[in-house]
């Protein structure tokens, strides 16, 4: 089945395939004819003396070389290209296929297993298409000699294809083997991986508490793993061509013992068999590389199972249902007793309801772990819900299109992410078309434009990864130039201004609330200053709504808003 779904992707390419297959039939045809060199050479020049035979020979030997390495050429080149393109158009789609999957997909495999998937289980199918197009050029020419041997001695061929299928079973055993072992193999890999992102992309944290001891130790541990199965995997390789080479010498000791007899007793000229022998030495090449060839395509197969496992699984719902197109008026969104959990672990949100108008402000307060982060995830559908609904202007948002419920909601988080891009480019990430003119004012309303004008090359200054050249603060200016720049009619803030010293962040409040006007707002924050304005204040408990309200209704409540406001504001 595996084979049939890679073989859908060499199908554009059919009539190359077929020229690379004559090219690999010229190799084989010319491989075999070296067996009728050798009877000439025995019989007509060792024997009868030949001379016109002897003129002839040599520039037949060199013209057959000549037709061999013209199709080995040719046979290379072709499926070499044709192998290499299907390999990136498999590539793209697992890639395709990965970003089309919700987050909790990302959570279950790790970055390291979806790398070791991306990176070596298509190299290893990559290398397969070599060692496919030398399984095709060893079967094509085991085949010719086979022929070859048959038209000189049916019987003696006999005795050797008696033999044949003896390969057949440590073939087959070793192919199963194979197989498991690479499944292993890959999955330490993604192992090894998973430790280098952490160590490498958490090098502050190392360095700061001088963990690398502990990085080098689990590095090492996961890398003898590794050793294992690889060395596990070369034993099984270095056994392979031993054992069917000594099967073969069963076959030719056969066929020397009773070729012999038919010499010695006239049946067949020595020309003859030697002619066989040379055919059946060809194939003791072809058997024993095949063996080996088999081995590196079960690799593959087991790769490809991989990656297939992921190309074909099937959508994520979250990310595919829904086909009608979200417009740019939002009047209305709310959350209808909404009940959500990570996996299958305990309830989240059990059952939360709330209404944002457009032009609201809404603020999510409560204790960390709530769920108040949880809320701004679910109204982009980055996962999905199990139960109640979520509406925008009174319809589920699961009838609108991923794509155009999230680009009508602009996000800022506490951390911000930044591509390895530059700044235009970086706060455009939402509306790429957008004039350098836009960008601009985009920075200017979030307080950003001085800071990055200063920059060594303004706004085509590259941030670096993740923007490490840039501060907590600066970054956190872009993200809201970011949001800006998108204008969308839904606006949710986790914490936006946390990362700024007080001076930038009353200007960013004042560019917040004007960005505001006119949209629908959600807002967590954990400093309660900048939420008394808030239209409603919704107090999170244990992922239930404990209490609803404005700041004066709810301090008049003397609820537990109250209690972390005296804690907050002090006593007054
Ligand atoms: P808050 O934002 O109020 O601090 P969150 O919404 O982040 O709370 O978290 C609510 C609960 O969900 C917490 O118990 C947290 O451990 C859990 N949680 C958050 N994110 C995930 C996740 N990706 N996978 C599993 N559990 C999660």
């Amino acid at each position: 089945m595996i084979f049939r779904r890679v073989l859908r992707y060499f199908k554009p390419y059919i009539g190359t395939i077929i020229f690379a297959v004559l090219c690999t039939l010229l190799v084989a045809g010319s491989t075999a004819s070296m067996a009728y060199i050798v009877k000439y050479v025995i019989d007509d020049v060792f024997i009868k003396h030949d001379k016109a035979m002897l003129a002839i020979l040599p520039f037949a030997f060199i013209g057959i070389f000549f037709l061999k390495g013209a199709g080995k050429y040719g046979q290379q080149l072709l499926m070499v290209k044709v192998g290499e393109t299907a390999i990136m158009e498999m590539r793209n789609d697992l890639m395709k296929r990965i970003q089309e999957r919700e987050l909790t997909f990302f959570e279950k495999n790790g970055t390291g297993s979806l790398l070791a998937r991306m990176l070596t289980d298509v190299s290893l199918m990559q290398n397969s298409v070599t060692y496919f197009v030398d399984f095709i050029r060893y079967l094509s020419t085991m085949l010719g000699a086979l022929f070859v041997l048959f038209q000189k001695d049916w019987s003696l061929a006999l005795i050797v294809c008696l033999f044949l299928p003896l390969a057949y079973f440590p073939i087959k055993r070793i192919s199963k083997l194979i197989k498991r072992n690479t499944k292993k193999t890959q999955e330490k890999i993604g192992g090894l991986s998973k430790v280098l992102l952490e160590a490498f992309s958490g090098i502050e944290v190392v360095k700061s508490f001088g963990t690398e001891e502990r990085e080098l130790k689990r590095f090492r541990a996961e890398g003898e793993t590794v050793l294992y199965y690889t060395l596990k995997r070369s034993r099984i390789n270095s056994a392979t061509a031993p054992i069917l080479e000594f099967l073969a010498s069963f076959g030719v000791a056969a066929v020397i013992w009773y070729g012999g007899n038919r010499v010695i007793s006239g049946a067949i000229t020595p020309g003859d068999f030697f002619a066989f022998l040379s055919a059946l030495l060809m194939l003791g090449e072809p058997i024993r590389s095949i063996g080996n060839v088999n081995n590196k395509i079960q690799q593959a197969i087991a790769a490809s199972e991989r990656v297939f496992e992921i190309i074909d699984a099937p959508s994520d719902p979250c990310e595919t249902v829904g086909d009608r197109e979200l417009g740019p008026e939002v009047e209305k969104v709310s959350f209808e007793n909404v009940r959500f959990s990570y996996n299958t672990r305990e309830e989240v949100l059990k059952g939360v309801s709330f209404e944002a108008k457009k032009g609201e402000m809404i603020a999510l307060v409560g204790e960390s772990g709530a769920g108040k982060s949880t809320i701004m995830k679910l109204l982009p559908r980055f996962y999905g819900i199990t139960g109640g609904s979520i509406k925008i202007n009174g319809e589920d948002t699961r009838s609108f299109t991923a794509k155009s419920l999230r680009s009508r909601i602009a996000i800022v988080n506490q951390s911000t992410f930044l591509f390895d891009d530059t700044v235009h480019n970086n706060i455009a990430l939402g509306r790429p078309t957008a004039t350098r003119e836009e960008v601009v004012a985009a920075a200017r309303a979030a307080n950003a434009l001085k800071f990055i004008e200063e920059l060594p090359k303004g706004f085509d200054t590259l941030v670096g990864e993740r923007g490490d050249t840039l501060s907590g603060g600066q970054k956190q200016r872009i993200a809201i130039a970011r949001a800006i720049l998108m204008n969308s009619p839904i606006l949710m803030l986790d914490e936006a201004t946390s990362a700024l010293d007080s001076e930038s962040e009353k200007e960013i409040q004042a560019a917040l609330s004007e960005l505001m006007k006119g949209k629908t707002t959600l807002v967590i924050a954990h400093r309660l200053s900048t939420i008394l304005h808030a239209d409603r204040i919704i107090f999170m408990k244990n992922g239930e709504v404990a209490e609803v309200g404005t700041h004066d209704e709810l301090t008049a409540r003397d609820g537990d808003y109250a209690r972390l406001c005296r804690i907050q504001f002090g006593s007054a």
